[in-house]
């Protein structure tokens, strides 16, 4: 048997043509593009990367971005300037913070300070809260690619059971609350699931990844999903992006996973690509949030 693919990159030039047109009817209605700020400290060379796609995501949407460099040696008081200066910024609707900081930089402090309305990652306590009560005002940019995904694909998640295996703030947590809720933002049949997060104390990991319908894996280990821990026919999503000598892999041996899966999403080109979309999506809607009148 061999899965069928999850086309993330196809979907994403889907999704990212939509959010086109309803940007191009935000600066009809508004004058003016929303706007994104990217803040970049130091020169990682990972990072550096993904700001240069989120920038050029941001000119195919009609988005405008800004880049704010400041150099490694930054204290967490200089990137909390930088963060304030940012919040202040009437015209700044979007204020993204890429991770990882350096090692003096504290991440908590500095992404705590970006204003709730202006937070693209989701990342800020405010909207976490709002997620875990099934009220989202943004989501976490990868989880909502994947959600999206799922739905295009025809895959709904109501009544299955679900495995996360990794409970990062980023992926695997805020992911396992969506599914888990009674509603999403495409509707009751995107969320619904029964959801085990499985983390790096999880005894019986692959018994328990085998009983999913779905599985999703957001580790940061190359290959660590084998074929023995996935159902036969199971929806199999892959976060993991990890630099090896064979170049880029994912989480799940995707070689042997797609010969039991029953639908699987390839790195790259599966849930990486969504990532970025959504960031535009999150953007237009900040703009959109903020430019209502005030009652
Ligand atoms: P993280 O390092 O913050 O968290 C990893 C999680 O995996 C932890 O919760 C840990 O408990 C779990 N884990 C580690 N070892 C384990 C083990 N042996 N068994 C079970 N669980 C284990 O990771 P993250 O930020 O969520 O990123 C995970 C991966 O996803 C990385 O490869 C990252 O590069 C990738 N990522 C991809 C995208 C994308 O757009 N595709 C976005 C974010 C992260």
């Amino acid at each position: 048997m061999s899965a069928k693919l999850l086309d993330g990159k196809g979907i994403s030039k889907e999704i990212q043509k939509e959010t086109k047109v309803k940007v191009e009817q935000f600066i009809a209605d508004h004058g003016q593009p929303p706007v994104l700020a990217a803040v970049l400290v130091g020169d990682d060379p990972a990072s550096q990367v993904y700001v240069r796609n989120k920038e050029r995501a941001c000119a195919r949407a009609g988005i405008e971005s800004q880049l704010h460099r400041l150099p490694a040696t930054s204290t967490t008081e200089d990137i909390l300037a930088k963060v304030i200066e940012l919040n202040e910024t009437p015209k700044v609707n979007g204020i993204l913070v890429q991770l990882p900081l350096p090692e003096q930089a504290d991440s908590r402090v500095i992404l705590d300070a970006i204003d709730p309305q202006k937070d693209v990652d989701a990342f800020h306590p405010h909207n976490v809260g709002l997620i875990s009560q099934g009220r989202p005002q943004f989501l976490p940019c990868t989880p909502h690619g994947i959600v999206q995904m799922l739905k295009r694909c025809g895959l709904e998640t109501t009544g299955k059971s679900v495995c996360v295996i990794g409970r990062s703030d980023i992926v695997g947590k805020p992911m396992a609350m969506m599914l888990g809720q009674k509603n999403s933002n495409l509707g009751p049949e995107m969320a619904n699931a029964t959801v085990t997060l499985c983390h790096s104390r999880t005894q019986n990991l692959a018994s328990i990844a085998q009983q999913a319908d779905i599985l999703i894996a957001a580790i940061g280990r190359p290959n660590f999903v084998t074929p023995d821990m996935i159902k036969p026919g199971a929806v199999v999503v892959d976060v993991g992006i990890n630099r090896t000598d064979q170049g880029l892999v994912g989480d799940v041996d995707f070689d042997s996973g797609k010969e039991v899966a029953g639908f699987i999403t390839p790195v790259p080109g599966g849930v990486g690509p969504l990532t970025v979309t959504m960031l535009l999506e999150n953007t237009l809607m900040a703009a959109m949030i903020q430019s209502k009148p005030i009652v």
